[in-house]
C-alpha cells in the first residue's frame, strides 16, 4: 500500500469523530479530539486527531491543522505526565502500513512508559473495556490545563 492514498471517510477514527463508534474521550474542541487507545500498549496510551483535516498521514496534512494537532498533543502529553507520572513518554506517529500504520487518519500516539513494565505490542491483543479505560481517562481529564 502506497504512502499516497485517498482518505477513506469510513475509517474507524472518522466514525469516532461522527459518534458512530464509541470512544473514551479525553478532550474535544471544534477541531481536535483526544481519546484512549482501545488496544493500550501501556497504562494511559491515548491518541490525538484532527477532526476536520482529511490527512491520511504526516505527508499530506495541512500546516495549520498540523500546528493545532501537535499543540494539542503536547497538552495531552503534559496531562498524561501529570496524572500518571510515567518514567518516560513516547510521542509516536506511523506513516504507511509498511511503517506500522493501521488506521489511515493522521494521529499522534501519546504512549507512557513505566520503569520495569514492558510496552505491549502495537494495535493487537484484546481491546480494553470502557470500565478499564474510564478511571485512567478521568485522571488524565482532570490534569488537562
Ligand atoms: P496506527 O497503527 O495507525 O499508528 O494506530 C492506530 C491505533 O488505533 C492503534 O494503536 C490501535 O490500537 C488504535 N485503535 C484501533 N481501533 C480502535 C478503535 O476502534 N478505538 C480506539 N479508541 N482505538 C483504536
Amino acid at each position: 500500500m502506497s504512502l499516497q492514498q485517498t482518505y477513506d471517510p469510513d475509517n474507524i477514527f472518522a466514525k469516532i469523530i461522527r459518534g458512530e463508534m464509541p470512544s473514551v474521550k479525553l478532550m474535544e474542541t471544534d477541531n481536535i479530539l483526544a481519546f484512549m487507545d482501545v488496544f493500550p500498549q501501556s497504562k494511559g496510551h491515548c491518541l490525538v486527531i484532527h477532526k476536520k483535516s482529511e490527512a491520511v498521514n504526516f505527508l499530506d496534512v495541512e500546516p495549520e491543522a498540523l500546528n493545532e494537532l501537535i499543540g494539542a498533543t503536547q497538552v495531552v502529553a503534559a496531562a498524561v505526565e501529570k496524572a500518571l507520572k510515567p518514567d518516560g513518554l513516547r510521542i509516536v506517529q506511523f506513516n504507511g502500513a509498511r511503517a506500522g500504520q493501521t488506521v489511515f487518519h493522521l494521529h499522534f500516539h501519546v504512549l507512557p512508559v513505566y520503569e520495569g513494565v514492558v510496552v505491549a505490542a502495537h494495535a493487537s491483543g484484546k481491546p480494553a473495556s470502557h470500565e478499564e479505560l474510564e478511571p485512567i481517562a478521568q485522571s488524565i481529564r482532570k490534569a488537562i490545563r
